[in-house]
């Protein structure tokens, strides 16, 4: 069968490179280019994020197009910063693998200038540079741009955005004038429109997808919190992706740098990426990230330019950024190589118009999710375990030798037991920090208007009732119906008494009339249940529930100190068994109707099982305020 680059035009040396990086069919932005480019003969426009295979749409064409006899420039590539410069140098090194004479040069700031003089002066066909350290080679009169037939001017908007519309100009003075121009951006503001008029002719202009939209492999996703909450959000959702590998954008420098120690304080994997740093710890950091022994990249906008790469799972505005068009390019980090990826916006509610924005520009829809309970997290977390666990890879000529002394060990104890203890080990802590961990969604009603049902979130009582925390729940086996007459059985009250049941995990929490408070109080002081005691008490001590005992304690404030992830690692095991497991996949919410039918025991009546899809309200859209200039 031919290979599909074949067709396209790219030669056998170059195909069998590209096969061993593992390219088996290009991408749609490959498809559409490498035929046009191939031609040579044409200027070249194409919108594209990083990340869609950009590199090759153009690399595997200029490979074809160049005389690799001649040690002379005949491309220049140009890009906005050294991570990239380096990333497209060697991806063009490893397509150029099987090409005899090819010689591709990195030229950068930051590096030492006489190695990269040396490399030109042995002679090079490619060059690929940042502006700053090429105006310099040029000042220097080291390099002979005379041959240069191809210009490719990569991530456009991100070399306006960065202020080298100047050097760009001296730089391209040095070329000849009938060389042909390509330029690739993410984004099309009129500033890339000029230049794209300015230096090119009747250029073929190629978009992917609907102009400036950002990747179709991401979903875009947007959480309203109150500001102090910011940082216990940021938790949350990490906690709640056990698997995340993402990159954390913040304003300034030391926002990162802020961020970065408290996650790391908290027992997180982090670090951060700013302009401080030397090149030395940037390539460092960025180095563990790239190597995944980091789970999540701190970063400003200028210092996450160009980072490339791959399986990025999140992408979190921990603040939105100051020009819309950025949000591209920091979204544009995940989703990769036809991966998924979410994008993620904390925000507080004034930004909501800001949300907007950014929709009309990349003609995409944020969905508005809800952050999910500490239930949520403790569940997600503890099934991610269990299927960890579940998928382990058992060495067993290592382990066998330990197993009867293991068996012996745990000869007292049942299966069972021997589970709950080992998944309790790491989900203890976790869920000790989570019990009781407040909503952190900022309300509609922290505006004055009525979110409607409480029974699932709510944390108040209603009018005339007391709420009430007891510790047993789902992983108990106890439905609703169990529980109320649980609480009636034992109380000796009616269920015409009790409000709302919120079944919870390990735990839960019911409302009693104000007026029999006290006998539930009585009725539950020596009650056991399989051979453990049952606790009652005042949800949240008065009334007030969650912040105290969630991420507020130990007197941190929006960067809620005190509390611990589940170790480095940040794996939790879970006090429970599989019970329930199934259902609760996926943040199960109880139904906010509460619960009614008194008579009703019956186990199949598990009340309104939202699953995760509750959390996303879908984006709607709202008015006035949007088309605010920002
Ligand atoms: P880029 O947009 O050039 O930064 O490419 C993003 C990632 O996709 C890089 O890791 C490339 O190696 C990879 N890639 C590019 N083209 C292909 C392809 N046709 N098949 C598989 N992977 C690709």
């Amino acid at each position: 069968m031919i290979n599909p680059f074949q067709l396209l035009g790219i030669s056998d040396d170059v195909v069998n490179a590209i096969k061993d990086l593992g390219f088996e069919n290009p991408t749609p932005i490959q498809e559409q280019s490498i035929p046009v480019l191939l031609e040579g003969t044409n200027d070249f426009v194409g919108l594209a994020q990083t990340g869609t295979g950009k590199t090759a749409a153009f690399g595997l064409p200029l490979l074809e197009l160049i005389d690799f006899k001649m040690n002379k420039p005949q491309a220049l590539i140009l890009c906005p910063t050294r991570e990239l410069c380096l990333q497209i140098a060697n991806d063009l090194k490893n397509f150029s693998k099987n090409v005899a004479n090819a010689h591709v040069v990195a030229v950068y700031g930051g590096a030492n200038i006489m190695q990269q003089l040396r490399e030109i002066r042995n002679g090079v066909q490619i060059v690929v540079a940042t502006p700053g350290r090429m105006l310099d080679i040029i000042g220097r009169k080291a390099i002979d741009f005379t041959n240069v037939k191809y210009v490719v001017l990569d991530e456009a908007d991100e070399m306006l955005n960065m202020g080298f519309q100047e050097d760009i100009n001296e730089i391209l003075s040095t070329t000849p004038d009938d060389k042909k121009t390509w330029l690739f951006s993410a984004t099309m503001p009129a500033e890339v429109r000029r230049i794209a008029k300015t230096y090119m002719e009747n250029p073929t202009e190629l978009t992917m997808g609907t102009k400036n939209t950002g990747n179709v492999n991401i979903e875009h996703e947007y959480y309203v919190v109150r500001a102090r909450d910011k940082y216990a959000a940021l938790k949350r959702i990490v906690d709640f992706n056990p698997d995340i590998f993402g990159v954390v954008f913040c304003k300034t420098k030391l926002d990162t740098q802020d961020v970065a120690e408290h996650l790391i304080k908290d027992g997180y994997n982090a670090d951060a990426l700013h302009g401080d740093l030397s090149q030395q710890q940037r390539d460092k950091v960025m180095q563990r990230f790239r190597e995944r022994s980091m789970q999540l990249l701190i970063a400003t906008d200028v210092a996450a330019r160009g980072i490339d790469v791959n399986n990025v799972t999140h992408v979190i505005n921990y603040a939105l950024p100051d020009e819309i068009e950025s949000y591209t390019h920091r979204s544009g980090r995940t989703g990769r190589a036809g991966k998924t990826g979410i994008s993620i916006c904390i925000i507080n509610s004034k930004e909501v118009g800001k949300i907007r924005q950014i929709e009309r520009i990349i003609g995409k829809q944020f969905t508005k999710a809800e952050l999910p309970t500490g239930f949520d997290v403790c569940e997600k977390q503890l099934f991610s375990l269990v299927h960890k666990v579940h998928n382990v890879e058992v060495n067993a000529e290592q382990i066998d030798q330990y197993i009867p002394r293991i068996m012996d060990e745990f000869a007292d104890l049942t299966k069972e037991e021997v589970i709950k203890r080992f998944a309790s080990l790491e989900f203890n802590r976790f869920l000790d920090y989570y019990k009781n961990a407040p909503d952190l969604n900022a309300q509609a009603d922290d505006r004055g208007s009525d979110r409607g049902e409480r029974g699932a979130r709510g944390i108040r009582s209603s009018e005339g009732y007391t709420r009430l925390f007891i510790n047993l729940g789902s992983v108990d086996e106890f439905t609703r119906g169990d529980m109320l007459s649980f609480i009636c059985n034992n109380a000796k009250v009616s269920g015409k008494n009790v409000g709302k049941i919120d079944l919870k995990g390990v735990y839960s929490f019911f409302e009693v009339e104000d007026a029999i408070v006290d006998k539930v109080f009585d009725g539950f002081k020596a009650v056991d249940f399989n051979g453990r005691n049952v606790r009652i008490e005042r949800s949240g001590d008065g009334g007030r529930e969650g912040g105290e005992r969630g991420e507020r304690r130990g007197g941190g404030r929006s960067y809620g100190g005190g509390e611990r992830r589940s170790g480095g690692g940040g794996r939790s095991f879970g006090g429970g068994d599989r019970r329930g497991g199934d259902r609760r996949e996926g943040g199960n919410r109880e139904g906010g109707g509460g619960f009614r039918d008194f008579s009703g025991r019956k186990r199949e009546d598990r009340g309104g099982n939202a699953g995760g899809g509750s959390r996303r309200e879908g984006g709607n859209r709202e008015g006035g305020d949007r088309r605010k200039k920002w």
